[in-house]
C-alpha cells in the first residue's frame, strides 16, 4: 500500500531528524497532523514538523528567564533557550538581597548605639552606666548583623 502523505511526512521527519545538531544533547521533535484526526497521518489535511526545545505549556510549572526573557521551567536548573544556571542566578539575587539587608540592620543597630552612648552621658550618674552598656550592645549586635546570611 501507497501513501504519498505518509511518504513525505517520512521524508520530512527524516531531512528534520538528519538536520538536528550532533550535540549530544536531548531534541524534541513534534508532529501535528490534520486538526480531524490524531495520530493517522494519512486521513489528515497537513502535518506540521516541529523543532523546539521542551518548553512548559502549564503556566504553573513556568517562569521568565532573566537572560533571554522566553518561559522555561521554573524547577529546572538550566534555561531550555539559552542554558543559564537559574539556580545559580536565584542564589547570587538572594545573596545580594541579604547582603543589603544585613547592611541596613548593621547601619541601624551602630546608630542607635552611638545614641544611646551619647546621649546617656546626660542621664544621671546611676543610669548613665547602664546607657553606656546598652549602647555597646547595640554596638555589638551592628557588627552581628552586619554578617549577612549565607556567608562561611
Ligand atoms: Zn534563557
Amino acid at each position: 500500500m501507497k501513501n504519498e502523505k505518509i511518504d513525505a511526512l517520512l521524508d520530512d521527519l527524516r531531512e528534520t531528524l538528519e538536520s538536528l545538531p550532533d550535540d549530544g544533547k536531548e531534541h524534541r521533535v513534534e508532529i501535528q497532523v490534520g486538526p480531524h484526526n490524531s495520530g493517522y497521518v494519512a486521513g489528515g489535511d497537513q502535518y506540521i514538523l516541529r523543532v523546539g526545545p521542551d518548553e512548559p505549556t502549564r503556566p504553573e510549572a513556568s517562569r521568565i528567564c532573566p537572560q533571554c526573557q522566553r518561559s522555561t521551567w521554573r524547577d529546572t536548573r538550566e534555561c531550555v533557550h539559552c542554558h543559564l544556571d537559574l539556580f545559580a542566578h536565584d542564589h547570587a539575587v538572594w545573596r545580594a538581597k541579604e547582603r543589603r539587608r544585613a547592611q541596613r540592620s548593621m547601619i541601624i543597630c551602630i546608630a542607635l548605639g552611638l545614641a544611646v552612648i551619647f546621649f546617656g552621658q546626660f542621664l544621671p550618674k546611676g543610669m548613665a552606666g547602664w546607657a553606656a552598656l546598652g549602647g555597646f550592645a547595640f554596638l555589638f549586635a551592628g557588627a552581628v548583623m552586619g554578617k549577612p546570611a549565607g556567608d562561611a
